[in-house]
């Protein structure tokens, strides 16, 4: 079904915004989203109403707090096909998901000769935690990019072996758009004994993601990606391999009993989630999730798709651009990373935020590949969602004329 972007759009304020006299063009999706009013009012609504701490008293605000926090989980474990909220652990973000796999996984099951395998493509937080593993003699390997930015599948064959006891990959490269073929690089690392980690930060906001087809051993993103608040990550795991675990931090409301002879951890998913959490940001994430629900992730994958296809019409007019990514839509997301000519990105960024146009330059947290596969340090990012428009798409075109005038680029 073809999205109501015009409807859309009025749900979210910011939108309403000038940048410089100019209307807003919100081009950086894929460093975080803009969040609805539903979001924002369910944000305001718990602060007005029904404000108290989860799961520790009886009265009426504290029961409202808690079940709307708790629905949120619920929420985020439908959406991803996850058996129930016992598999779903709130985090702070991808990054501290990242980090709990490492301090109550990879810690405690990893020793020195094994064997890491993750790409070349990574965000960093898919990269050093298991870096850090290498001082305790643990080795990670990249599997490569083609010429054509896919992920090299020989690669497989060749760099697993006995010793691999965690594959990781990007489902959506954050730099490059590719979606990844998650379910193949699963059954390769199962076929091998390998648990299967995937970075879903830049797919669950944007297109269906199902935890079953996968079979993803762990899976984690952001909620201020995909129209929730900041300071709110989900870790999806398997529930045999989280009740394995210890815990990442220990204190108050991951425990069932505490005697000074020792302590009952919590049930899943509360075993690792200690202390007072992010409750407003859980609130505000279930609205987000309600949102994305009611709009369909089809629907959404179905309008990038088409905005995907005509960036393509679009910037393959314009001389002088040089794009990082995959040709073919059906394995392209809504990230467009591009150089123009030899301009520093820095510059390119600036000249559009000028004319309204809101883009990242930079490394966007994924150096190993900038720097090593795309021989550059930087690069333009302009990425979309569900509020983006083809006339949004036409101002970065007109944008890039521009700053190729102002940077004498021919
Ligand atoms: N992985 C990918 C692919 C990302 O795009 C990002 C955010 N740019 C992250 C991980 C890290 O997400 P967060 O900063 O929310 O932890």
């Amino acid at each position: 079904m073809a999205l109501d972007v015009e409807k859309i759009r009025k749900d979210f304020p910011i939108l309403q915004r000038k940048i410089k006299g100019k209307p807003l063009i919100y081009l950086d999706s894929t460093a975080t989203s803009q969040k609805p009013i539903q979001v924002i009012n369910a944000v305001k609504e718990c602060y007005e109403n029904s404000y108290a701490n989860i799961h520790r008293a009886v009265h009426t605000m504290s029961a409202e707090a808690s079940e709307k926090y708790e629905s949120a989980h619920e929420k985020a474990a439908k959406l991803i096909n996850a058996h129930g909220m016992e598999e779903i652990v709130f985090t702070r973000n991808t990054t501290e998901s990242m980090n709990l796999i490492l301090y109550s996984w990879a810690h405690q099951n990893l020793k020195a000769g094994d064997e890491i395998l993750t790409t070349i493509m990574e965000h960093h937080s898919n990269i050093v935690p298991w870096q850090s593993l290498q001082a305790k003699g643990i080795r990670v390997k990249y599997v490569d990019i083609n010429e054509d930015y896919t992920l090299k599948m020989d690669d497989y064959e060749k760099l697993v072996t006995p010793k691999t006891k965690l594959v990781t990959a990007v489902h959506v490269s954050n730099t490059l758009g590719v979606i990844n073929p998650v379910r193949e690089i699963g059954r390769i690392a199962h076929d091998n004994n390998a648990l299967f980690v995937v970075d879903a930060a830049q797919s669950v906001p944007h297109m269906p993601v199902d935890v079953k087809k996968i079979d993803a051993d762990f899976l984690a993103f952001s909620s201020h990606k995909m129209l929730g608040p900041a300071g709110i990550g989900v870790l999806y795991g398997k529930r045999d391999i989280l009740e394995k675990m210890p815990p990442f931090m220990y204190g108050g409301d991951m425990i069932k009993e505490v005697k000074t002879t020792g302590t009952v951890y919590n049930d899943l998913p509360w075993k690792f989630e200690a202390g007072t959490p992010n409750i407003e940001g859980g609130i505000g994430f279930g609205a987000a999730l309600d949102y994305l629900a009611k709009i369909g992730m089809q629907n959404i994958r179905g309008h990038e798709k088409e905005l995907v296809e005509y960036a393509f019409e679009r910037l393959g007019d314009l001389s002088g651009l040089k794009m990082y990514g995959p040709t073919n839509p059906e394995i392209k997301a809504g990230v467009f990373a591009f150089n123009v000519g030899d301009a520093h990105a820095h510059d390119v960024a600036s000249i559009l935020d000028d004319e309204g146009i809101a883009v990242r330059s930079g490394h966007h947290c994924t150096m190993p590949l900038t720097k090593e596969r795309l021989h550059t340090n930087s690069s333009v990012r302009a990425s979309f969602y569900l509020y983006t428009t083809r006339d949004e798409i036409d101002a970065l075109v007109n944008g890039i004329e521009t700053a190729k005038k102002v940077l004498k680029v021919s």
